[in-house]
């Protein structure tokens, strides 16, 4: 089948195996492309990742398409139907997808976004304002020396995006009906409970760790922090990993390591979630440490002109009308959002990222690219 030029750079960026932090070469491909048609390219390196910065026009709007080219590892490789870095296009469930790692998270939106952006100055090259892209390597990893430090040089170079738009995977069901107009954020915490070690048959000389353990996580499951706010869902809290016990089943464990995760809304900060989680462990005296780990503050784009334009060429491309949402994973917004930009997510279906055959519907790949080059005209016009 023959494949427009977005679903044929998305297939191309999807044969590239760029695990996080190593891009291997994709951003080299969307520099030359960008290049070739006017935009001034330049590669921002720090700690290892790499980030391409692509920018035209000058001044007020600066409308920044923002995105990734690092992909998670493909895990069992026994799981996949198909060679995750092929980028196959195949019939599932009886439509055209490209298959591949990264292919929903994100290589089909940055081809959609590069190609948009290619379109949108091919047709006014006389543009107001400032268009660009930046992609960083290293979203899937620790975020080390990628958004957040090309943050620190846009700020520092007086580029202050007006509208940040993301084509992160966002719709839930069907392609077009979510946009994501901000992420919760993201925390994790190390507790260590502490008890006594001793022998199984002799409980009166030990102090269980474990159970301790136990009785502070239903003690969190039975007082949620919060019920959600106007715009996000309830705090959750999830227990991630724990580490107990000696291998020995004669030994009772003194104690009990296990890292917990936060997705918090707009009513919680880190020092009211340390509040709640080590107030409580006074509250049913579990005697515990807790080492906290602050990975992301939440967002929140309450309404404007990115959103707006935004909803009306999701629903004039693919005939749905989307809704706003705040929910899933996070997202590099987070980092652009304090510099005072307008930020949303609008993307594929989310349903396949992450998962062994992850795979995109083509037409979608093709409808992402009319929708943020219709996005761009609205944004850049006066
Ligand atoms: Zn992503």
């Amino acid at each position: 089948m023959e494949l427009t030029s977005t679903q044929e750079l998305a297939q191309r960026l999807v044969r590239i195996k760029s695990i996080t932090p190593n891009d291997n070469g994709c951003q080299e491909l969307l520099s030359k492309l960008l290049s070739e048609a006017g935009f001034t390219c330049i590669t921002l390196e720090d700690q290892g990742t790499r980030n391409l910065l692509a920018l035209h026009g000058r001044g007020k709007p600066f409308s920044l398409c923002l995105g990734h080219t690092d992909v998670v590892p493909e895990g069992d490789l026994s799981q996949w139907e198909h060679d995750p870095y092929s980028g196959d296009i195949v019939e599932i469930d009886g439509k055209a997808c490209l298959f591949g790692r990264g292919s929903t998270d994100m290589k089909s939106g940055v081809a959609a976004m590069a190609m948009a952006l290619y379109g949108f100055l091919k047709s006014h090259p006389r543009h107001v304002g400032t268009i660009g892209l930046l992609v960083t390597s290293n979203e899937e990893g620790d975020a080390k020396g990628g958004t957040p430090f090309c943050a620190e040089y846009l700020k520092s170079h007086g580029l202050i995006p007006d509208y940040c738009l993301i084509a992160e995977p966002s719709s839930e069901e069907v392609f077009g009906d979510e946009i994501k107009n901000g992420r919760r954020g993201d925390c994790n915490v190390t507790v260590t409970v502490h008890g006594k070690q001793g022998h199984v048959a002799v409980p009166s000389s030990c102090d269980n760790a474990a159970h301790h353990a136990a009785r502070l996580v239903c003690a969190m499951l039975d007082n949620p922090i919060d019920q959600g706010s106007e715009f996000f869902p309830p705090t959750s809290f999830q227990v991630s990993n724990c580490h107990c016990g000696t291998g020995a089943d004669n030994i009772v464990p003194g104690s009990f390591t296990m890292r917990c995760n936060f997705r918090y809304n707009d009513l919680e900060n880190y020092a009211t979630l340390a509040q709640h989680f080590e107030g409580i462990a006074r509250m049913i005296g579990v005697k515990c440490d807790f080492k906290w780990q602050p990975e992301g503050l939440p967002y929140l784009n309450k309404g404007g002109k990115l959103l707006d334009v935004m909803k009306e060429c999701v629903t004039r491309v693919t005939g749905i009308v989307p809704k706003f949402a705040t929910t899933g994973g996070t997202s590099d917004g987070r980092f652009i959002a304090p510099l005072g930009a307008q930020v949303m997510e609008f993307g594929p279906v989310i349903k396949s990222m992450h998962c062994a055959n992850e795979h995109v519907e083509l037409k979608c790949v093709e409808e992402l690219r009319q929708i943020y080059e219709l996005a761009l005209s609205m944004l850049q016009s006066n």
